[in-house]
Formats: C-alpha cells, sequence, structure tokens
C-alpha cells in the first residue's frame, strides 16, 4: 500500500535519505522544513496519508506542530503523525503520545522499519476515513486470519509458535483491560493512552483487527480529551477482548489437532 507522505524535517542530509527510502518503497514524498510549513501544507492539500515528523527543529518543533495539527482536526478522525526521534527512549516517546503523535520510528530510520509503520498508519488513516466510527465495529473480524498466517510465515512457518503467542497474550490480557478500566474514571489523557497502546500493539500484531480498532478509537478520544467518550467505549473494549479470546483459543485448538 503506497501513500502520500508529508516529511517535516529540517536536516538536509536526512530529507534526503527520508526521501529516497519513500521513493524506493513507491511512497509520494513531499517535504518541508519545519511545523508552520507542516500546518500549511496541511491546511493546503487534504490527500496526504501519514505524516512523518522530526522533533528536535528550530522554530515551530515537531511536538508543538502536532498539537497544532491536532488542534485544527475535527474531533471525529485525524491524521496519523509518525515521530522520527533520535533517541526513543520511554521519556521521548511519552512526550510523543502527549503531543497528540500516533507512533514513533527511531532514528537513523531503516527503511524495513519505515516500511512497517507506514504500511500499518497507512492502513489505518484510510480506515479511518472510511469507516462510520460509531457503527462498523460488529462488522470487523475479531481475527484477521492473513495476519497471523503472515506471522508464521515469517518465523519459518511453524504454526505451533501461534499457540506460543496465544498463550502470552491471554496471560497478559486481564491485566491490560484491568489496567485501562482502572484509569477510567480518572482524567489524565497521557496515561490513558500509554495504557490502550499497551494492549493495542500486541492486539495489532496478532490481528485481532476489532480490538484493534476499539483501542484505535479510544486513542483518538482520548486524544482529543473527550474522557466521557473513551469511558463510553468500555463495553465494546469487553466485547471485542472477550471475541478475540473465543477465536484465538479456537484457531490455536484447530492448529494443534491438524499440526
Ligand atoms: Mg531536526
Amino acid at each position: 500500500m503506497t501513500g502520500r507522505i508529508l516529511v517535516v524535517e529540517d536536516n538536509p542530509v536526512n530529507q534526503a535519505v527520508v526521501e529516497l527510502q519513500l521513493s524506493r518503497l513507491g511512497h509520494q514524498a513531499f517535504v518541508v522544513n519545519g511545523g508552520l510549513a507542516a500546518l500549511d501544507a496541511l491546511q493546503a492539500e487534504l490527500g496526504f496519508d501519514v505524516v512523518l515528523m522530526d522533533c528536535q527543529m528550530p522554530g515551530m518543533d515537531g511536538f508543538t506542530a502536532t498539537q497544532r495539527i491536532r488542534q485544527l482536526e475535527s474531533t471525529a478522525s485525524h491524521i496519523p503523525v509518525i515521530a522520527m526521534t533520535a533517541n526513543a527512549q520511554r521519556e521521548d516517546r511519552v512526550a510523543c503520545l502527549a503531543a497528540g503523535m500516533d507512533d514513533y520510528l527511531s532514528k537513523p530510520v531503516r527503511v524495513e522499519n519505515l516500511q512497517a509503520v507506514l504500511a500499518r498508519w497507512i492502513a489505518t488513516g484510510r480506515m479511518r476515513r472510511e469507516h462510520n466510527p460509531r457503527h462498523d465495529l460488529d462488522d470487523l473480524p475479531a481475527v484477521d486470519r492473513q495476519v497471523l498466517d503472515d506471522l508464521v510465515a515469517d518465523l519459518g512457518g511453524d504454526p505451533s509458535v501461534l499457540a506460543e503467542f496465544t498463550e502470552i497474550f491471554l496471560r497478559e490480557l486481564p491485566r491490560r483491560l484491568e489496567a485501562i478500566q482502572a484509569q477510567l474514571p480518572l482524567d489524565d489523557r497521557r496515561e490513558m493512552r500509554e495504557r490502550v497502546h499497551a494492549l493495542r500493539s500486541p492486539s495489532r500484531a496478532l490481528g485481532l483487527t476489532r480490538l484493534d480498532a476499539i483501542c484505535d478509537r479510544m486513542d483518538q478520544a482520548a486524544i482529543s480529551g473527550r474522557l466521557g467518550d473513551v469511558r463510553s467505549m468500555e463495553r465494546n473494549l469487553l466485547e471485542a477482548a472477550a471475541a478475540s479470546v473465543e477465536e484465538l483459543c479456537q484457531l490455536t485448538a484447530s492448529v494443534a489437532n491438524t499440526g
């Protein structure tokens, strides 16, 4: 899946590297060298799929630029903003999420990481635009078998790894859900996002599409400060988690029987 990518980066060498990487991956790159120019580009044109955002820039930095982008957007959906950060320590990741970014890439950016992150976020951005945010959750599959098949293929083709991943996921799931539920009554969008991300990341890795989608909605609501909306999604979250557990268990049981 290729897309139109807005690159916000002040360093000419980094600009050239990312531009070449994007072109090799088949993406269209538009490069601007600061936060203000990024805001201008986004307001002038709506067709961007993803923003790749340097954090440290003279003038308006990437954090401020992202906060401005989020302020200008409607609350219904937003463009994915991926930070490019020189030191992806926990504090930096937290700062990126707090500013309203969706994900982060460590610099120097490796082309395979860029490819994976863009594939994920171009798809997510299009899903956000195409689906009515309220009514389509039940239409999404609890488990996307293709993601699991690809995962097994990438790891050498032995399907027994699925049982292992599923076991880890199921062991962690109650704790992840409890962490989110404990946070629901509190008024801290940054911590809410951290906890939702902790569930979303493994859900996405295992192709749990419905759980991924509900986490994405909770995250978008938290970014926009709509914590009441986050709370209202608790039941959807638990239902999606239950459906994921059921299908994962069936799937691993059938793999064990045939293998
Ligand atoms: Mg910079």
